[in-house]
């Protein structure tokens, strides 16, 4: 299992419980929707699987590790070696070229900084940017942008990738073609989790694990087609 959550619980401030007794498993290859209303705790266990931030309770593992037992330093390296990040505001840096942008999802990997630029460059290639190099996020489409953050997220080659709400921004035609990317990764071997509050790119996810109130309601798979 490349995710293991074991009855994860998460209060913020002592009033407000976002998640409770969440036990979840995730396979390495596994492509994954988080649905659910707002407020259901999709982007508070996405900060939990992504080590973003540590539960009140329960055991977070990613990769085998038990995130508890990390003290920064080591958590930076997993998430930095591991994990990949896509958020429905691109958080790309105004007025700086994209392949800069892209670069410095390198800084904290140890890669030298001339062999950041080639990997960037060969990232925005493979999300179809690669004559938008020196573009600043101002002279881009929503959808272009999001293509640059994923860009960002996988030039690492991470083993998960995360996305909450990916499309979210977008216009249904620029999400067709960011879904399409990330099933491409998918299918190159990354784990993906998706959030989404959009029912129809739910369905069309092999597995869909379904919020409430902070806990999980359902935890949908399709069934293998028969050979
Ligand atoms: P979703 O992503 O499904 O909309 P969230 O995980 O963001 O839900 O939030 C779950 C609950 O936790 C909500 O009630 C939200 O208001 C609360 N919450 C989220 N983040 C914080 C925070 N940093 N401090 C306090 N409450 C928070
Ligand atoms: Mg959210």
């Amino acid at each position: 299992m490349i995710v293991q959550l074991t009855s994860v619980t998460k209060r913020y401030g002592g009033e407000v419980t976002a998640l409770r007794d969440v036990t979840l498993e995730i396979g390495y290859g596994e492509l994954v929707a988080i649905v659910g209303r707002s407020g259901s705790g999709k982007s508070t266990m996405l900060n939990m699987i992504g080590t973003l931030d540590r539960p009140s309770g329960g055991i977070v593992r990613v990769g085998g590790h038990d995130v508890a037992k990390l003290n920064d330093r080591r958590l930076s390296a997993l998430r930095a070696a591991a994990i990949g990040f896509v958020f429905q505001q691109f958080h790309l840096t105004p007025g700086v070229p994209v392949l800069d942008s892209v670069a410095d999802g390198l800084v904290y990997s140890g890669v030298p900084a001339r062999r950041r630029r080639v990997r960037a460059t060969e990232a925005l290639e493979r999300v179809g940017l690669g004559h938008r190099l020196q573009h600043r996020p101002h002279e881009l489409s929503g959808g272009e942008r999001q293509r640059v953050a994923i860009a960002r997220a996988i030039v690492g080659h991470p083993s998960l990738l995360l996305a909450d709400e990916p499309t979210g921004n977008l216009d249904s035609r620029s999400g067709t073609g960011v879904m399409d990317l990330l099933r491409e990764f998918h299918r190159g071997g990354t784990t993906v989790v998706v959030i989404t509050h959009d029912r129809d790119i739910a369905a069309g996810l092999p597995r869909r694990v379904e919020m409430l109130d902070g806990r999980v309601l359902r935890d949908l798979r399709e069934r293998t087609p028969a050979c």
